[in-house]
């Protein structure tokens, strides 16, 4: 039948320089993955995210997230500027804005989201040939470990990110790949293999 060919997700399909999503569980470590990437590979293009939340100590507007406020983020979702956006563990607003990313792509660049579940989802339904990359952790006790660990959160809000965790990690199905973070130069790589499209 002259069915058209379905867009392909198979390992074998060669794949050009494209946009990357990667998501996974709160704590499991996306945000050092990042870090390594922008450090070690700096033609790979880090999308930096709007959001709602208030800065960490040490996080730099512009650099690692656009401090937004609730006005300035839906001004922004009125204009259509976001590829997506959404409300992350029940609290502040995250989005990508939409500009950059396609200026990157256009110039044939390699763009990485590093966004939560809701927003990978939106992803697949308008851009369908990005690559979707679960980042998972060695085991759950561990994630939770690593979450206590940090100590950035009091503990409500650990409570309420380990709420959300436990919906990401039942969605590790949805995902093209899965990359376990046991060793955070191994994992790193290993997205960098898959981002330049050296999995097939
Ligand atoms: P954090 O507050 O710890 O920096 O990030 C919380 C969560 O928001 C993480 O799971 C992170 O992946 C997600 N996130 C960061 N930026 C975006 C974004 O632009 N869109 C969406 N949907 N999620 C994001």
């Amino acid at each position: 039948m002259a069915e058209p060919a379905p867009a392909s997700r198979t390992d074998d399909t060669p794949a050009p320089a494209r946009l990357t999503v990667l998501a996974g569980p709160t704590a499991v470590g996306k945000g050092t993955v990042s870090a390594d990437i922008r450090a070690r590979y700096p033609d790979i293009w880090l999308s930096v995210s709007a959001t709602t939340r208030p800065p960490r100590p040490g996080e730099i507007d512009g650099v690692h997230y656009l401090f937004l406020s609730p006005e300035e983020f839906a001004d922004m979702v009125a204009r259509g500027e976001f590829l997506e956006h959404a409300v992350v563990h029940g609290r502040h607003h995250y989005g990508t804005p939409r500009g950059p990313v396609e200026e990157r792509l256009a110039e044939g660049r390699p763009v990485l989201l590093e966004i939560d579940l809701q927003g990978a989802r939106q992803v697949r339904i308008t851009m369908p040939e990005a690559r979707f990359v679960f980042l998972a952790p060695p085991t759950w006790e561990e994630l939770v470990r690593r979450l206590v660990g940090r100590g950035t959160e009091t503990p409500e809000e650990r409570e309420r990110r380990l709420a959300t965790a436990r919906i990401e990690m039942a969605a590790v199905s949805e995902f093209d790949h899965t990359i376990v973070n046991d060793d955070v130069t191994r994992a790193t790589d290993e997205l960098v293999a898959l981002i330049r499209g050296e999995d097939g």
